[in-house]
């Protein structure tokens, strides 16, 4: 996919490590912590759990005088960019700023004086701070001054399905950066979410035609993981397929690992972002079922968080249907007979075990292949044989009522590493 060039930001220092947002940076993820920021042991944990989930740049609230006291300290014993959200008090922005605060959130709307606005966007200039301007579907408001802009937005999107709020959020967005251009500020990001999936796909791409800001992309009070994982991954999974976005939130009512981890999974899964551990691949079951492969695959991924490191794709599938184009498409695959694992590392069979034994001996080969993939031994996606689907005497209780013909499969003639 092609990915739209955006004005490029930087935010960090040489201690934290630098992020770009924009331009050819990579989609970064971010979060927001969810303990009281004044509570200074207690955030210094949680952003350091959320650094070791793999975020790229954590926010966290100052809504007290007590919270951007606090901020030298979590910034002293955290090593992670971190955004302070502001919102209704200026000071509060100046007071991070001065602490080494590396970006803020601001939303120009509710602060009421515009020289306030002003006095945050010259201290953030004078340290080269960037600053996310945000709008929010619930938090804008029609104002008369803007109403001739309105009428012509309008139009534009008079027959639109979302055509009177994405006019009324364009309307918001252009009114804040007329603020920051009569500044000479240009280190900013954009953001426009809504709590509907569908609106921030709409607005997002209109926001991307008009302005060459960065986007942060990001779906709001999208509730639990649960349900708000399809609120959000269907929103920005979109956007992203059409390049549009350059740094993400999704923002879950749940423990926010989940938000970092779901966020670096899409990246993943689009190609924007190389994959750390294991990709696994299951098969959905069916009454063709040869074992017990729900718990199975539980098993399997808990294991290969724990042991896995490089992204080694693991198949696990419930019989013989799928199992021979699984096992050529990935590195370590088992497919089920009558209670028994057929198991296959890059493509040739190595083993045929009981099902209590599966387990073990699927992550077994996991673990040698990763320590020959690391020795320089062979790599990833190689495969050296021919792939043929189990003998019938091998699997006598198959379950269908034709046995699948003979399948070859051909590979490169590369040579075969993996049972050295
Ligand atoms: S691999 Fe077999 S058990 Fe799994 S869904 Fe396909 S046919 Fe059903």
């Amino acid at each position: 996919m092609t990915r739209k060039t955006t004005h490029q930001i930087t935010l960090g220092d040489d201690r934290v490590g630098i992020v770009h947002i924009g331009g050819d940076a990579p989609v970064s993820v971010q979060t927001m912590t969810t303990c009281p920021t004044h509570d200074i042991d207690t955030c210094v944990k949680e952003i350091n759990r959320l650094t070791e989930a793999g975020a790229d740049l954590v926010r966290v609230a100052v809504p007290e005088r007590k919270d951007t006291d606090a901020l030298p300290e979590i910034l002293r014993q955290t090593q992670i960019p971190l955004v302070a959200d502001v919102h209704f008090h200026f000071q509060r922005a100046l007071e991070a700023v001065e602490a080494g605060i590396h970006k803020i959130r601001l939303n120009p709307g509710n602060i009421s004086d515009q020289e306030q606005v002003n006095r945050v966007i010259d201290a953030c200039k004078e340290r080269s701070i960037p600053i996310r301007v945000g709008v929010n579907e619930g938090s804008i408001v029609e104002r008369k001054d803007k109403k001739k802009r309105l009428k012509e937005l309008g139009k534009v999107f008079s027959t639109h399905r979302h055509g009177h709020t994405i006019a009324l959020m364009i309307a918001k967005l252009e009114e804040y950066l007329d603020i920051f251009t009569a500044r000479d500020f240009h280190e900013i990001c954009l953001s426009a979410k809504s709590m509907d999936a569908s609106l921030v796909i709409d607005v997002y791409t209109e926001i991307s035609r008009r302005f060459d800001y960065p986007l942060h992309l990001g779906v709001t009070h999208a509730g639990p993981r649960e349900t708000g994982s399809i609120r959000s991954i269907v929103a920005l999974g979109s956007l992203l397929a059409q390049g549009i976005g350059d740094t993400l939130r999704i923002s879950y009512a749940s423990d926010p690992i989940y938000e970092v981890a779901d966020g670096i999974e899409m990246l993943a899964c689009l190609g924007l972002r190389p994959r750390k551990g294991a990709e696994l691949i299951a098969c959905p079951t069916c009454g063709r079922i040869q074992v017990d492969l729900l718990q199975l695959v539980q098993d399997v991924r808990e294991k290969l968080e724990q042991d896995i490191e490089l992204p080694l794709k693991v198949a696990v599938m419930g019989c013989v249907v799928n199992g021979p184009g699984e096992a050529e498409g990935a590195d370590v695959a088992v497919f089920a007979g009558d209670r028994r694992g057929i198991i296959y590392v890059q493509g040739q069979r190595v083993a045929n075990v009981p099902e209590d034994q599966i387990l073990e001996r699927l992550l077994d080969e996991c673990r040698i292949l990763q320590e020959k993939i690391q020795r320089g031994e062979t790599q990833l996606g190689e495969k050296a044989v021919q792939i043929t689907p189990p003998e019938d005497d091998e699997l006598p209780e198959f379950g269908h009522e034709s046995p699948p013909q003979e399948v070859q499969l051909t590979y490169p003639s590369t040579p075969s590493k993996a049972n050295d």
